[in-house]
């Protein structure tokens, strides 16, 4: 991740990390890359090949810094490796799980749940999750210029009931910090909106992320800040993760985490028991636990529910009841998370 950078005149070296944005665009996007770096043999890249053609590749190095080389069944490794599996035809997982096309009262805007909308503030994300729910989003029509937020912030005005944003993506920290910036101002001026809340996975990721230039607007915002990361696996979080967080929380911000239950990934009592306690010493609640939503490409993924009770309930005998997280499925039409 260091790069040597020779300054000219008197001093003669510094190491200079490179920005989250250099840092993103030398993203590993390409299979056959991605198995060679981490010494995995030539059989793994036509599975990869297929899968990278339904959804792409994306890896920064900050995330492939954390995956075991020479092993098929690092849990990291299998949230981001294409395989052919993802072109199974299952019955049940379909285009969008989660019938969000059906609640986008403006453009960028999702508002289903009461109380607190979703606005989609950037189409991108850093890294391309195999499981994702997001696999076949529709993002061009939907990740909106400052004029196309007008509706979207009107439909915000026009609702005394909506206390919280909730930004979304894609993952919300792709986009600029002037982006940003801005549009948390614009929620601010609305005076029934008292929180902001950011769902985001790129403190994971790139945790370089978490800037000076971020944590400058975002510790100047009137709004209550909550930070939802998304960590699946302990092997996650690592020193630079930990000190993400701490920026995060000296910017008062209160952090929450949400894993997906992942089959091969981090479906052990063990596992989850340990992801708990890692997120804890890094300042972070966990929060949901979610099942995979039934989308097309990741029901290999999937844990059945008997099977993800039974865990849970064991996870109860390793955890006091703050470090739980609550396992909850998105079920369309309901207007919040369904407990399992
Ligand atoms: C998950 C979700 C939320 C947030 O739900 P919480 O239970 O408050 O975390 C809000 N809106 C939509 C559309 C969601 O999918
Ligand atoms: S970061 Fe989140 S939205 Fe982006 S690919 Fe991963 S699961 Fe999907």
């Amino acid at each position: 991740m260091q790069e040597n950078i020779i300054i000219a005149g008197k001093h003669a070296a510094a190491q200079v990390s490179p920005s989250w944005q250099q840092q993103l665009s030398r993203a590993i996007r390409d299979p056959i890359s991605l198995c060679q770096r981490l010494g995995l043999s030539d059989q793994w890249q036509p599975g990869a090949q297929e899968g990278h053609q339904l959804f792409e590749i994306c890896v920064p190095e900050a995330y492939l810094s954390r995956i075991a080389p020479n092993n098929p069944d690092d849990p990291l490794l299998r949230q981001v490796l294409p395989t052919s599996k993802e072109a199974q035809v299952v019955s049940g997982y379909v285009v969008d799980p989660l019938e969000e096309a059906a609640h986008r009262p403006a453009k960028g805007l999702i508002h289903k749940y009461p109380g607190r909308v979703l606005l989609i503030a950037s189409p991108a994300c850093a890294i391309n999750c195999r499981y994702c729910f997001r696999r076949h989003f529709p993002y061009s029509d939907n990740s909106p210029s400052r004029s196309q937020w007008q509706e979207a912030l009107a439909y915000l005005h026009n609702d005394p009931t909506i206390h919280e944003a909730i930004l979304s993506g894609g993952d919300p920290l792709a986009a600029s910090d002037r982006q940003l910036a801005w549009l948390v101002e614009q929620l601010e001026s609305i005076p029934h909106i008292k929180r902001l809340r950011i769902h985001t996975r790129l403190p994971v990721v790139i945790p370089d992320r978490i800037d000076e230039m971020l944590l400058g607007w975002l510790a100047s915002t009137r709004l209550q800040k909550v930070v939802v990361l998304h960590i699946n696996h302990p092997n996650e979080i690592d020193q630079a993760v930990v000190d993400a967080c701490q920026r995060l929380k000296q910017a008062g911000v209160t952090l929450l985490n949400q894993s997906v239950l992942l089959k091969g990934i981090n479906d052990s009592v063990a596992t989850l028991a340990q992801l708990s306690e890692r997120l804890f010493a890094a300042g972070v609640l966990p929060y949901y636990l979610h099942v995979v939503d039934p989308v097309q490409g990741a029901a290999h993924f999937d844990v059945p529910d008997e099977e993800a009770k039974a865990l849970v309930s064991r996870l109860l005998e390793h955890l006091p009841g703050f470090l739980m997280p609550r396992l909850v499925r998105e079920v369309p039409g309901r207007t919040s998370k369904t407990p399992l």
